[in-house]
């Protein structure tokens, strides 16, 4: 049986943009994985720990026959892959994957928590979720996310990113 997923992305070192378009890639190399919408890319300011580069963010629908906890097996994978190291909570990252949403699931175990927990206090995460599907609710606050981002804190920037030409990936972007 086909779910629904969203992931987010993550990253604010190096090469920022190839490593959105490297960790696409490789989720599409999964046959088990079929990506059905990609957001705009958004640049946003640290939250967390300040200290650091701004990132990039950006959202993905998927479909897939794949559990949530082997999803979630296959994107830490593909961190690794592409050479992130946890040097301290909410530190730089080449890239950070994180399951938002499995069906309307409710998951909690010590590995994996659906929706993921902090989602909602995010606007780097709600405003690329929207832009993708703007009917979807909290599974587990019974509110439209819409609703949630009203209500959040905006003072931190998130800011659609200008892209660079020659990207196929990411060609529908507004220039
Ligand atoms: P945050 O979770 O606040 O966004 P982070 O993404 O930097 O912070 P990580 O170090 O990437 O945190 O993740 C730590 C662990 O969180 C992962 O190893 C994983 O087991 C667990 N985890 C729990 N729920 C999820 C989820 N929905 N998506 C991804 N990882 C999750
Ligand atoms: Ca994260
Ligand atoms: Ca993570």
């Amino acid at each position: 049986m086909m779910s629904k997923a969203y992931l987010s992305l993550g990253t604010n070192m190096g090469d920022r943009l190839g490593y959105l378009n490297k960790a696409i890639s490789l989720l599409k190399m999964q046959g088990s994985i079929q990506i059905k919408k990609m957001s705009s890319i958004y640049e946003t300011d640290p939250v967390g720990f300040e200290d650091q580069s701004p990132f990039l963010n950006m959202v993905i629908e998927i479909e897939t026959a794949e559990s949530p906890f082997r999803l979630l097996e296959i994107i830490l994978q593909i961190e690794e892959k592409l050479g992130r190291i946890r040097l301290f909570k909410w530190g730089p990252r080449t890239i950070d994957l994180d399951i938002l949403l499995y069906n309307q699931d409710n998951i909690e175990t010590e590995q994996l928590i659906v929706p993921h927990p902090r989602m909602h206090e995010r606007a780097f995460v709600l405003i690329p979720l929207l832009e993708i599907n703007d009917k979807l609710m909290h599974p587990a606050l019974g509110k439209e996310f819409k609703q949630i981002l009203s209500e959040i804190p905006k003072e931190k920037g998130v800011r659609r990113w200008k892209q660079i030409d020659g990207e196929d990936e990411f060609a529908h972007l507004e220039s």
